[in-house]
């Protein structure tokens, strides 16, 4: 009910009136009175002007499941949205539903997380009330080799909606880490369940840095936020839900032609990496290059003495020589 109420003062171009909300609802106007209050309650600014109607003038920066339901704006990538307070990890919950039978396009959100993590085991700090903390369960009918370039998906839709809503010039660093000013606000893990030749699902995990203000000592040196970077204030459901849309619209280039061909011009406009020395960290042999863009498959295409090197995601890491980037 709040949820709706909710969708339907964003909606209006202004003031809704108390009719329309209880047509649209199909309940009283006690009920939408009682609604408006609730939503006060919880730090909504509602004004009620008689003869006009509502007019929803502020929105708390809250996650709970009503705020993400009444801002949704895709068609099926978070048509079912779980959320928790606090839980350990979303790619952990995410893999359970997906066991449990959850469709194709759930949403896992947790305000916190307690044992958040980055690739190999690392850890990724996940503190209350600062970021977001989300994964997207897919059941996708592609071949367990192609799932690598959904990280690739998921790291064009996170820049995208960054500059867009934030107004800041998120940058890529390869594969999947958006950064600002040479610093990382948002990792992302691909995890999947395989057979043999196909996917049983992939779960897409996604930490973004919305307003810490400080870190921990093992991200401290690397790490920043859409706040400290001087962002426009957004709300992290809002934020979540421009991720998602520009998701979708990658998602389906990225099926239609089965590789990146339709995203890697984007995405390598993105590339902080692009014609900049790196240091791949191959555990076979580490070598140096330039790194020159990504090709349709997602490989970093690193330029050396020997010619052009593809290589690829999994175990390995790219660095700037003198840092991260
Ligand atoms: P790689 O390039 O190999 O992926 P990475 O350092 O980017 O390396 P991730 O698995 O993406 O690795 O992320 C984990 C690392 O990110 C941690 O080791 C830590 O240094 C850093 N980190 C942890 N929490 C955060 C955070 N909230 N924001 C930014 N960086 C973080």
């Amino acid at each position: 009910m709040k949820a709706e109420i909710l969708a339907a003062l964003r909606d209006a171009q202004g003031y809704v009136s108390g009719q329309e909300l209880c047509e649209r609802l199909g309940v009283s106007r006690t009920a939408v009175w009682k609604g408006i209050q609730k939503l006060r309650a919880e730090g909504y600014q509602i004004k009620a002007v008689s003869n006009k109607g509502y007019l929803l003038v502020e929105s708390p920066d809250l996650l709970n499941g009503e705020e993400l339901k009444s801002r949704c704006k895709t068609v099926w990538a978070g048509r079912e949205v779980v959320y928790f307070d606090v839980t350990d990890s979303t790619n952990i919950q995410a893999k359970r539903l997906a066991e449990e039978g959850w469709p194709h396009g759930t949403l896992v959100v947790a305000g916190r997380q307690k044992a958040g993590r980055g690739r190999r085991g690392r850890a990724w700090e996940s503190p209350e009330n600062t970021g977001i903390f989300m994964t997207l369960l897919l059941r996708p009918e592609l071949l367990p080799k192609q799932a690598s370039m959904l990280t690739i998906v998921a790291a064009m839709a996170v820049a995208k909606a960054v500059r867009e809503s934030c107004g800041l010039a998120a940058g890529i660093k390869w594969p999947n880490d958006i950064v600002l000013n040479g610093r990382k606000i948002c990792g992302i893990l691909t995890e999947m369940n395989t057979e043999i030749d196909t996917i049983n699902y992939v779960v897409i995990g996604i930490g973004i840095n919305v307003s810490n203000k400080h870190f921990a000592e093992d991200a401290a040196a690397i790490a920043t936020s859409i706040a400290l970077e001087g962002g426009k204030n957004i709300s992290r459901a809002a934020l979540i839900w421009e991720v998602w849309r520009q998701f979708e619209a990658y998602y389906d280039s990225f099926c239609a032609s089965g590789n990146l061909s339709g995203i890697r011009q984007e995405y390598n406009a993105c590339l902080v990496n692009r014609n900049r020395q790196v240091r791949v960290l191959d555990p076979k042999e580490p070598f140096t290059g330039i790194a020159r863009g990504i090709a349709d498959h997602g490989e970093l295409m690193v330029e050396t003495d020997q010619g052009i090197e593809p290589v690829s995601s999994g175990e390995v890491s790219v660095r700037g020589l003198y840092g991260y980037v």
